[in-house]
């Protein structure tokens, strides 16, 4: 019998169906819109986040779903119904714990709070921001205060929203394990008097072939863009807009080769796993990403792993050196690859190289925990950003809107977000070596531009399985064993050595 369960799937589609209206409508505010539109674009947002809310809070939603418990009790561990049963009931629980009149607030105070970020960081002037974070922190308590299980911290609360099953106390463990590893590697890069030139990647890079180039590769790893598109926006970002249409966006200088070319590969990551998703379970947990720090390690596997290897550009190059006769013509492959591989402390997350990006997460994950329990005020968070970038890299921003005010994510009160970053880094190095593991020498078939095999590796083993397991589940039941730190340190530990000899 499953007629009540039939009838939680469809109320679940219809909660999809407004969720993905907004998305087309912010994918339209982000690409197409012209300013003029803004005012009215928050009202229709408005109105649909409630609506959204308002059915997936109503009082027949909630007996809907108790009924299909009880249809489906006996439901075998692991089964389907049972994955969607749990993962409809913690959104269910979520929603109707929260006052209609907070997420109001917190949708307002974050609108107002984005613009106030941006003047602040034009201005290079964090007090403009401060009051807003301010707010901001006292909304997240408040909403952390109504979601605590007994006995759970408030950035316990915020973590497990977007990594769920994920704890302060278990990522403390985690950066515990990366933080001297990787403090020690970058400060024996430092010294080891080797220096990998760059200045080629600056040169003079067509937009229109850098577009064409961008295209090029995202069709080659396995990006359908019958179920997709390219544009432009100014934060590069993906997203769905339902089966069928998973959308990415890039931004372009004229002077940067890897901004956008890397971009594109990080958000046809995201994509590929969107489009990998099984879409006869769309509207339901069974059609839905698991986690960020899964989506983020689909994004930065194709990045980094796969994007940054020397055998995708042995494919590769001879085409970005067609596409920029003047610009790579004289560079030689080996120095290009170098190039992108280069390992140096700096002020700009999304700038890092692979090995000091983790410990730009580290940074604000400590300082979102004092952020949380207040021992740290909004106003003196330049000075310790500043200090704990010093103390981890060595340096220290010559400016606050090189510093405390270069991230949009707490304007947006994405507080305990950071932290998937690293959970993606960690998980998608796992997968790697266990995908190697499976298919043979992946770098041969990189040199003959072959990666169908790993794109249907990685949808066979995460993609295909929506929300049915938890995250770090997925990823053990994917690799054999539970996720650790050692792959991704064994992965930075072998490009140090092979591009700085230590
Ligand atoms: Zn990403």
């Amino acid at each position: 019998m499953t007629a009540r369960y039939d009838r939680l799937l469809g109320a679940l589609r219809e909660v999809a169906l407004v969720n993905s209206v907004l998305a087309v409508v912010d994918w339209d505010e982000q690409v197409m819109m012209p300013p003029g539109g803004a005012e009215h674009r928050a009202e229709q947002k408005a109105w649909l986040a409630r609506t959204a809310h308002a059915r997936q809070t109503a009082a027949e939603f909630g007996d809907t779903l108790t009924e299909a418990e009880h249809e489906q009790a006996d439901a075998a561990d692991g089964s389907e119904e049972r994955a969607v049963l749990r993962q409809a009931r913690r959104a269910y629980d979520r929603a109707v714990k929260l006052p209609g009149s907070l997420v109001e607030e917190l949708t307002r105070t974050t609108a107002h709070a984005h613009h106030a970020w941006v003047d602040a960081r034009k201005a290079n002037d964090p007090s403009r921001f401060a009051p807003w974070l301010t707010k901001i922190i006292a909304l997240k308590q408040q909403q952390a205060s109504c979601l605590a299980a007994p006995g759970q911290s408030a950035y316990d609360v915020l973590i497990d929203e977007f990594e769920p099953g994920e704890t302060t106390a278990h990522l403390n463990e985690i950066f515990g394990a990366l933080r001297t590893p990787l403090v020690d590697l970058v400060g024996r890069v430092m010294s080891s008097g080797r220096t990998v030139p760059a200045a080629m990647l600056a040169r003079d890079f067509a937009v229109d072939a850098q577009e064409a180039l961008g295209r090029e590769a995202a069709k080659t790893l396995g990006y359908d863009f019958e179920r997709g598109r390219l544009d432009v926006s100014v934060h590069p970002f993906s997203t769905s807009l339902g089966p069928g249409d998973s959308r990415i966006t890039t931004r372009y200088h004229a002077n940067r080769f890897s901004d956008a070319f890397f971009g594109v590969l990080h958000e046809t990551g995201h994509a590929l796993y969107e489009q990998g998703l099984p879409a006869a379970r769309y509207g339901t947990p069974l059609g839905e990403a698991v986690s960020l720090g899964l989506h983020e390690s689909q994004s930065r596997f194709w990045e980094n792993l796969v994007g940054r290897s020397r055998s995708f550009w042995r494919f590769f190059y001879p085409k970005a050196q067609r596409a920029f006769p003047a610009a790579l013509g004289d560079v030689r492959e080996d120095d290009f690859v170098a190039a992108i591989n280069g390992i140096r402390p700096s002020e700009i997350r999304v700038e890092a190289d692979e090995a000091t990006y983790n410990l730009h997460i580290l940074l604000r994950f400590e300082l979102e925990q004092a952020l949380m329990t207040g021992a740290l005020k909004a106003d003196d968070v330049p000075a310790a950003w500043s200090d704990a970038l010093h103390g981890l890299l060595g340096i220290r921003p010559d400016t606050d809107d090189r510093g405390c005010l270069q991230d949009v994510h707490w304007s947006g009160g994405a507080l305990g977000y950071f932290p998937t970053y690293t959970l993606g880094n960690i998980f998608s190095a796992q997968l790697f070596e266990a995908a190697q593991r499976d298919l043979g020498d992946l770098d041969a078939a990189f040199e003959r531009g072959e990666f169908s095999p790993l794109r249907e590796w990685l949808r066979t083993h995460v993609h295909q399985h929506g929300q049915r397991y938890l995250p770090r589940d997925l990823v053990t039941r994917a690799t054999g064993v539970a996720p650790s730190v050692e792959p991704l340190l064994a992965h930075l530990r072998r490009k140090a050595h092979e591009y700085y000899g230590v």
